[in-house]
C-alpha cells in the first residue's frame, strides 16, 4: 500500500522511531480494528472499548506531552496514524479528531489544572472527544452561533443544540462553542468544556443516518440549562473561543487533507488489484490503454498532492503551518480525493457501485471532505485573503 505512488520519504519521516511507531499502528488496525468494521458500520459507531484498546496501545493522545499521560510526541506520530487508518480502512473510529484536533486544544489552552484534569483520561480512552461548533442554523458562519453560556456564580448555564457533531452518540468530553456574550458577536464567542457524565440537561438526538462514514457516529446534541463550573471554561479569559478556533483550525484543515492521501493512494492500490485480474475480451481491464491512462494520471496527482501534503506536514511542525496554506491542504486534496476516487470506481464496473466492495465506501466516505471542517468555498475565502 504504501508503495503505490513511489515518493521519496519526507524529510520528517526520516526517524527509524517514526517508522517502528508507523508499523505499530498498522498492526494495531489490522489485528484490532479491521474484524470488525463491517459490524461498526451496521450498528454505526465505534465501541467504547475499542477506544480503551487504543489508550492501552499508546494510540490515543500520541502528540499529548507524557506529564499530562500523552505518549510525548508530535505531529509526526498524528499523522502516520492518520495515514495507517486510511491505508487500512478504518472507517469511522474518531480517533484523528480526538487526538489531532481536540486534545490540541486542551493543551494549548487549557490551565495546568485542567490539562491534568482531562488529558490523561483522554490519553487512556476513559474520555472520548468531541468538538461541538455547528447549529442547526449556522454552519459555516461560525461566528453566528446562537448557543449560550451565562454566567451564574460560579457556573455556566449553557442553553442551545448543536447538530453533525462527529463522535456525537460516544462522546463523553465536549469542547462546546458557545457565546458568553452575545453583544459582542466573534468577540462573545467562548469554549466550554462539558463532561456529560457529570450534567444534567444535557441531551443526545439520534444517531444520524448519513450516505457514508457509517461507522462514524454523528449526532444532534442538546443543551437545557446545563451547568459546568467556570473553571471549564478554556482559556484564561472570556471572548477568546473565536481566536482559539482560528489558532487551531489550520491543523484540522490539513489533517483533512491527509485523510485524503491516504485515502486515495487505497483506492489506487485496490483499483490495480482489481483490474490486474478482472478478465475482458480477453485479457484483463489492465491491459486496455484507457485504464493505464487514467491510472497513469491518477498516480501522478496522488504523487502531487502527498507531496505538497508531506510539505505542509513540516510546516505544522516547524509551527508554520497559516491559515491559507492549511485551507489549500483540506480544498486541493478533498476536491482530487473525489475525483480520483470517482475514476477508480469507474474501471470498477458495476462492482464499484456495490456497498460491499471498499472502493464504493469509498466513495461515499470521500464526499464529507469537501465540506465539513469549513466547505471548501471557505478554504477559497481564505486563500484568497491572502492575495
Ligand atoms: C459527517 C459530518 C461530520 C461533522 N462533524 C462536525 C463536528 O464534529 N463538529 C462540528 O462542529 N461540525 C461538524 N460538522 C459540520 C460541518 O463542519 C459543517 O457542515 C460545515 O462547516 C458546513 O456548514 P453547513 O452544513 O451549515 O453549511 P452552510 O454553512 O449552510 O453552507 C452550505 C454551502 O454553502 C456554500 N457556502 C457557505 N459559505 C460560503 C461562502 N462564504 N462562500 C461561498 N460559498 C459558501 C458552500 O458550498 C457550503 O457547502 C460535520 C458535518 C458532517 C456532514
Amino acid at each position: 500500500m504504501q508503495d503505490v505512488l513511489n515518493v521519496p520519504p519526507a524529510k520528517w519521516r526520516d526517524d527509524e522511531e517514526i517508522s517502528i511507531f508507523s508499523d505499530a499502528v498498522g498492526q494495531f488496525f489490522e489485528r484490532e480494528c479491521k474484524p470488525h468494521v463491517e459490524e461498526w458500520r451496521k450498528q454505526g459507531y465505534v465501541p467504547h472499548e475499542m477506544w480503551k484498546k487504543a489508550g492501552e496501545a499508546g494510540l490515543l493522545c500520541a502528540s499529548v506531552s507524557e506529564e499530562y499521560g500523552g505518549a510525548g510526541g508530535d505531529f509526526r506520530h498524528e499523522a502516520v496514524i492518520i495515514e495507517q487508518q486510511q491505508w487500512k480502512g478504518i472507517d469511522g473510529f474518531g480517533i484523528t479528531l480526538h487526538n489531532a484536533i481536540i486534545a490540541p486544544y486542551i493543551e494549548a489552552f487549557g490551565s495546568e489544572e485542567q490539562k491534568k484534569k482531562w488529558l490523561p483520561r483522554l490519553a487512556s480512552g476513559d474520555l472520548i472527544a468531541a468538538i461541538a461548533m455547528t447549529e442547526p442554523g449556522t454552519g459555516s458562519d461560525l461566528q453566528a452561533v446562537k448557543t449560550t453560556a451565562k454566567k451564574d456564580g460560579n457556573h455556566y448555564v449553557i442553553n442551545g443544540s448543536k447538530t453533525f457533531i462527529s463522535n456525537g452518540q460516544t462522546a463523553n468530553l465536549i469542547v462546546t462553542v458557545a457565546k458568553t456574550d452575545p453583544s459582542k458577536g466573534g468577540k462573545g464567542i467562548s469554549l466550554i468544556i462539558v463532561e456529560t457524565d457529570e450534567v444534567e440537561g444535557f441531551e443526545r438526538g439520534r444517531n444520524l443516518e448519513k450516505i457514508g462514514q457509517k461507522a462514524a457516529d454523528t449526532s444532534e446534541l442538546f443543551f437545557n440549562d446545563v451547568r459546568v463550573p467556570t473553571s471549564n471554561l478554556l482559556g484564561p479569559e472570556e471572548g477568546q473561543g473565536f481566536v482559539q478556533l482560528m489558532t487551531k483550525l489550520p491543523q484540522e484543515r490539513h489533517v483533512i487533507g491527509l485523510q485524503g492521501v491516504g485515502m486515495i493512494e487505497r483506492a489506487i492500490a485496490e483499483t490495480i488489484a482489481y483490474v490486474k485480474q478482472r478478465q475482458a475480451f480477453g485479457g484483463t481491464i489492465w491491459d486496455f490503454q484507457n485504464t493505464q491512462f487514467k491510472l497513469a494520471e491518477c498516480k501522478t496527482e496522488a504523487t502531487v498532492a502527498k507531496v505538497f501534503a508531506d510539505h505542509c506536514t513540516q510546516l505544522l511542525i516547524e509551527n508554520k503551518l497559516d491559515a491559507a496554506t492549511a485551507s489549500m491542504s483540506k480544498y486541493w486534496i478533498s476536491d482530487l480525493q473525489c475525483k480520483i476516487i470517482d475514476e477508480c470506481l469507474q474501471l470498477h464496473g458495476g462492482y464499484g457501485y456495490m456497498d460491499e466492495y471498499p472502493i464504493g465506501q469509498m466513495y461515499a466516505d470521500a464526499r464529507v471532505q469537501r465540506i465539513y471542517g469549513g466547505a471548501n468555498e471557505v478554504m477559497k475565502m481564505l486563500i484568497a485573503r491572502t492575495m
